[in-house]
C-alpha cells in the first residue's frame, strides 16, 4: 500500500509552520475521531492516519528525517518512539486535548504506578553534628520484597498473569460523550498484571512491612534543609516493581552559642567594661573544639564586630571553612559597691568627655546646637 504523504495528509504545505501544523491537525482530529464517526473504518484509518502525520510533522527531528527520506526514514527500528503504537496514540491526544479532557486523562498510570513510594525522614542534628558530619542509625517503617515469593506476590514465586480487565494495558477507557476518557485499571491499579494464586505471607502484594535499620552518614557541612537521597531505601515497589527512595530532611537544633549563617557563625561575646576600657583578651570556644584567644583592644566599642578567617563551619562537599564573627557585648558593671561607685565618680569629675569619651561628647554638642537654634 502507498504511503500518502503526510503533508497531504494533513492539508498542509511543505514549509507550514508548527503552529500550522498543529491547527490543521486539531481541525482534522475533531473531524475524524471516532467517538464522532462510531462504525466508521474509513474514519478511524483516517484519524490514525493523520495523528501519526502529525506526530512526525510536529517533532523537528522526525520531520527533518522525513523531508529527507520520506517514509523510509521510519522503517526501521525506530521501536516506540517513532512508531504507531496506542501509547503514541494516547500521548499526543492527551497533548493536544489534555486541557478539555481534565484531569481524566491523566498520563502515567501503565506499570510505572507500582513503583514503591519515597519515603520521608526527618532527622534534627547539633551544630556540632552539621560540623564534623556524622553516621547515624535510624529505623525506618517500610515494607520490603516479600522473601516468600521473592516479592512478585505469587505463591512459590509463580509469575503474575495480564490482567483481564485491561489486558496488561494498566489503563482502561471510557467514552465520555466525544471523548474518550483513559484512566488507571481498576482491577490491577495499573500495574497491567494480576496475581492467580497470591502468596500467603503477603497476600499477593509481594512487600511485607518491616522496620529497616540504615547507617546514613551525615557529610560535614550540611545545612537546614538539606536533603540527603538514599537511591532505592523506600517502599518496595508492588509485585516486584523498583523501591521508591529514601530522603532525609535535615533540621539544626539551635545552639545556645554559635548561630549559623551558611559557612559562617556567629557568636555574642561579652567584654567586660574594663577590659574593653583598658584593652586585654577574651578566650572563646570554637566549633572544632578548640579555644580561640581574642585579644581586645583598648577602646574596643559595643558592637564590634572581629573575624576568625577560617574558624567557622565546614562546607559541604569541600575543604574549605567559613569564618567565625564575635561581636563584642560590652557590658556596664552593675551592683557596685559604695567604693566603686565613689571610684566612677572620681573618674568622671577628673577626666575631660571630650578626650574619653568623643562620642557622646559630641552628641551633647550637638544636642546643645538644635535647642540653641530652636530657641532663636
Ligand atoms: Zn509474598
Ligand atoms: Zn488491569
Amino acid at each position: 500500500m502507498a504511503k500518502q504523504d503526510l503533508y497531504e495528509l494533513l492539508g498542509v504545505a511543505k514549509g507550514a509552520s508548527l503552529d500550522d501544523v498543529k491547527k490543521a491537525y486539531r481541525k482534522l482530529a475533531m473531524q475524524h475521531h471516532p467517538d464522532k464517526n462510531p462504525g466508521d473504518k474509513a474514519a478511524e484509518t483516517r484519524f490514525k492516519d493523520i495523528t501519526q502525520a502529525y506526530d512526525v510533522l510536529k517533532d523537528e527531528q522526525k520531520r527533518a528525517a522525513y523531508d529527507r527520506y520520506g517514509h523510509a526514514a521510519f522503517e526501521h527500528g525506530s521501536g516506540g518512539g517513532g512508531g504507531f503504537g496506542f501509547g503514541g496514540f494516547a500521548d499526543i491526544f492527551d497533548e493536544m486535548f489534555g486541557d478539555i479532557m481534565g484531569g481524566g486523562a491523566r498520563r502515567g498510570g501503565g506499570r510505572g504506578a507500582a513503583r514503591g513510594q519515597d519515603l520521608r525522614y526527618n532527622m534534627e542534628i547539633t551544630v556540632e553534628e552539621a560540623f564534623h558530619g556524622k553516621k547515624a542509625k535510624i529505623t525506618v517503617p517500610s515494607s520490603v520484597s516479600c522473601d516468600s515469593c521473592k516479592g512478585s506476590g505469587g505463591k512459590d514465586g509463580s509469575a503474575p498473569k495480564a490482567c483481564p480487565t485491561c489486558r496488561g494495558a494498566g489503563k482502561v477507557r471510557s467514552q465520555q460523550g466525544f471523548f474518550t476518557v483513559e484512566r488507571t485499571c481498576p482491577m490491577c491499579q495499573g500495574a497491567g498484571q494480576v496475581i492467580s494464586d497470591p502468596c500467603p505471607t503477603c497476600r499477593g502484594q509481594g512487600r511485607t512491612r518491616k522496620d529497616k535499620s540504615l547507617e546514613v552518614t551525615i557529610p560535614p557541612g550540611v545545612e537546614e534543609g538539606t536533603r540527603i537521597r538514599l537511591a532505592s531505601e523506600g517502599e518496595a515497589g508492588l509485585a516486584g516493581a523498583p523501591p521508591g527512595d529514601l530522603y532525609i530532611f535535615l533540621a539544626l537544633q539551635p545552639h545556645r552559642m554559635f548561630q549559623r549563617d551558611g559557612a559562617n557563625l556567629y557568636m555574642r561575646m561579652p567584654v567586660a567594661m574594663t577590659t574593653a576600657a583598658l584593652g586585654g583578651e577574651v578566650e572563646v570556644p570554637s566549633i572544632d573544639g578548640s579555644r580561640v584567644k581574642v585579644s581586645i583592644p583598648k577602646g574596643c566599642q559595643h558592637g564590634h564586630r572581629f573575624r576568625l578567617k577560617g574558624k567557622g563551619m565546614t562546607v559541604l562537599r569541600s575543604t574549605a571553612r567559613g569564618d567565625f564573627f564575635l561581636e563584642a557585648a560590652i557590658e556596664v558593671p552593675i551592683n557596685l559597691t559604695d567604693k566603686q561607685k565613689k571610684l566612677l565618680q572620681d573618674f568622671e569629675k577628673d577626666s575631660d568627655r571630650k578626650t574619653y569619651s568623643p562620642e557622646t561628647q559630641g552628641f551633647f554638642d550637638r544636642v546643645k546646637e538644635f535647642l540653641d537654634e530652636l530657641a532663636k
